[in-house]
């Protein structure tokens, strides 16, 4: 069972209690009445989906309910780090240095998480 680590209950749990919210970091427009209908419907529908690390907006749904942030890798489906909401993105940097610490792990016979 994947368990994942809510930085509020600061503890790892089963994925169950959580639910995804989709791309983390989705800047609001400032003023939507300026959009054009095409700008809006992909400000509203489209997201970014690659292979790889993804930022992402998880909800501790059946817990504390509350929102954080999580780079995860969908390749391994391996959690590289969570941190509460608001706080910044990770730089690239700090991303490739998340999957190497990953990568090292898994040379290791380490699970990576
Ligand atoms: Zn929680």
């Amino acid at each position: 069972m994947l368990l994942i680590h809510c930085p509020y209950c600061k503890s790892d749990l089963p994925e169950l209690e959580f639910a995804n919210a989709g791309e983390a970091h989705l800047v609001r427009p400032a003023d939507m009445s300026d959009m054009s209908d095409a700008d809006f419907a992909d400000y509203f529908f489209v997201r970014d989906n690659p292979k790889g690390v993804n930022l992402e907006r998880w909800r501790h749904a059946h817990g504390c309910g509350r929102f954080f942030n999580a780079v995860r890798d969908t390749v391994s489906d391996k959690f590289l780090k969570v941190y509460p909401a608001g706080e910044p993105r990770p730089s690239d940097a700090e991303v490739k240095a998340l999957l190497e610490a990953q990568a090292e792990g898994r040379k290791d016979g380490g699970s990576g998480a």
